[in-house]
């Protein structure tokens, strides 16, 4: 049992993070030291506590200079997003730069698993969309009461961002069509299956719509709202009209 797949090396993952651990090259090593105390990779000595905002506001004073929890985790996004090659690390569209604008991502949601809020491999980075489209969305259950992170073979049904490789798992298709982008998202195994009906397709909606040159643009609050409120039995609803939307279009622009 392991975190990783084979062929990966968590002890050289985690220190490459701990080498650029913050912005500023001379405090990199404090940095380091406070992650470490911490207990940033491992959870199993933390305490089962959603400490999110307190860390954020975090000072820390160290030999360099003062340290901030919100520098900290400003680093740790910026390294997330380069090993994401600056994609949403679900529906692969372009980070856009901004806090806001990409959210460091939970993979078991805070709510649940208050011990992993603040986990290394817990974390990545994710858009706004995906962000907000997951969060109603059921994470992977354990048998087990967890008192350290899960290894990759008990995420049975979940993807995992940080452990799972997206393209033995989710195809993605991107085209633009007389200037509307329609992204298409397919499962290529369970957990990318499970994805996709969660909430990839309904954020390929949302962006099929959202483009500027789309005819649905002005409708686009009252289905963004749709979405937003969606639950499991809307969901068959969404890809449903995702599909007329995109059949639409293509016999549009081949008819
Ligand atoms: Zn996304």
């Amino acid at each position: 049992m392991s975190l990783l797949p084979a062929g990966r090396d968590r002890q050289a993952e985690e220190a490459e993070y701990l080498a650029k651990s913050h912005k500023r090259v001379k405090r990199r090593p404090h940095a380091a030291k406070i992650m470490k105390s911490e207990n940033f990779f491992d959870a199993s000595r933390r305490e089962s506590r959603d400490v999110w905002g307190a860390f954020y506001a975090t000072e820390w004073q160290t030999p360099a200079g003062l340290i901030k929890g919100a520098e900290l985790m400003a680093a740790l996004r910026d390294h997330l997003a380069e090993l994401q090659d600056e994609q949403c690390c679900y529906c692969r569209e372009p980070l856009l730069k901004g806090g806001y604008s990409r959210p460091i991502e939970h993979v078991l949601p805070r709510s649940e698993h208050p011990r992993f809020t603040l986990h290394f491999w817990n974390l990545a980075v994710s858009c706004e969309r995906c962000n907000r489209l997951k969060g109603k969305t059921q994470s992977e259950t354990f048998a087990r009461v967890l008192s350290s992170y899960p290894d990759l073979a008990d995420f049975v049904s979940q993807y995992h961002p940080r452990l799972h490789d997206y393209d033995m798992h989710i195809k993605y298709t991107a085209i633009v069509q007389n200037g509307v982008n329609i992204p298409l998202y397919a499962g290529r195994t369970v957990h990318g299956r499970n994805l996709c009906s969660q909430f990839l397709h309904a954020a390929a909606l949302e962006m099929t719509l959202l483009s500027p040159k789309s005819k649905f643009y002005g409708d686009v609050n009252t289905i963004q709202n749709f979405i937003v409120s969606h639950d499991e039995a809307a969901i068959d609803k969404v890809q449903a009209v995702q599909t007329a939307l995109l059949e639409a279009m293509v016999n549009a622009a081949t008819g």
